[in-house]
């Protein structure tokens, strides 16, 4: 299958966020569950514009489950999903949300910086989904829209491309693997597969999310 390459102002804020010396790697965690909700209200939203009465708010749910021997983190919900185009075009393209262009506009200095500042700008606003890859080597993303039959899978190990394939899911929605890398020296990554960590995370960073979010932990 032939490798996409994310658009060139994507990989730069790409690798410097895998690269960068980051230190707030947790807020991963913030950003996905961040994005679970807003596609569980954009279904709701959709249902109440369009009179489907097939949607129950009360069925809406985050869930974020923790394999430890496999080294995985799934967050996934069953909002409204996304297309072949959606993954391509929401994916393909880093901080849609305005932190680059806000760097952008504001860098007349040089190079080095520049980069510091992005670092800053990063802490300062919702970094996105691509700060999966700051605690995770590699990324799946299924997901099936809303109402579509076909789902789809996106898959990235960064910087270096993305790719998109059919893919089988059962219900609407996305779910979101992350492959956790190997710990390092200086680094501890196995902390966001654990049961402890990971609820505190929720705590402290998703408190204000007016959906369930149900945990499960893999215990072996
Ligand atoms: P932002 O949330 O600020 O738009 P993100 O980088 O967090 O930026 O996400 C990019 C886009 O990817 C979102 O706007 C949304 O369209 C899509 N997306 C990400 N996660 C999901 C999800 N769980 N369900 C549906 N769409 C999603
Ligand atoms: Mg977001």
């Amino acid at each position: 299958m032939a490798k996409k390459q994310f658009k060139a102002e994507s990989k730069r804020l790409l690798d410097l966020m895998i690269n960068s010396i980051y230190t707030h790697k947790e807020i991963f965690l913030r950003e996905l569950i961040s994005n679970a909700s807003d596609a569980l209200d954009k279904l709701y939203y959709q249902s109440l514009q369009s009179g489907d009465t097939g949607i129950k708010r009360s069925d809406f749910q985050i869930n974020v489950a923790a394999d430890k021997d496999a080294r995985i983190l799934t967050i996934s919900d069953n909002g409204i999903g996304m297309s072949k185009e959606d993954l391509e075009a929401n994916l393909g393209t880093i901080a849609k949300s305005g932190s680059l262009a806000f760097k952008e506009e504001h860098s007349d200095e040089g190079k080095d910086n520049k980069e510091k500042k992005a670092i800053d700008i990063i802490g300062q606003f919702g970094v996105g989904f691509y700060s999966a890859f700051m605690v995770a080597d590699e990324v799946v993303v299924t997901s099936k829209a809303y109402g579509s039959e076909q789902s789809y899978r996106w898959q990235s190990k960064g910087a270096d491309g993305y790719t998109v394939e059919e893919a089988e899911k059962t219900g609407h929605g996305t779910e979101i693997v992350l492959h956790i890398k190997e710990d390092t020296e200086g680094e501890n990554y196995s902390k966001f597969l654990e049961e402890y960590t990971i609820r505190n995370l929720i705590k402290r960073y998703s408190d204000y999310i007016r959906y369930p979010i149900q945990m499960m932990v893999e215990k072996h």
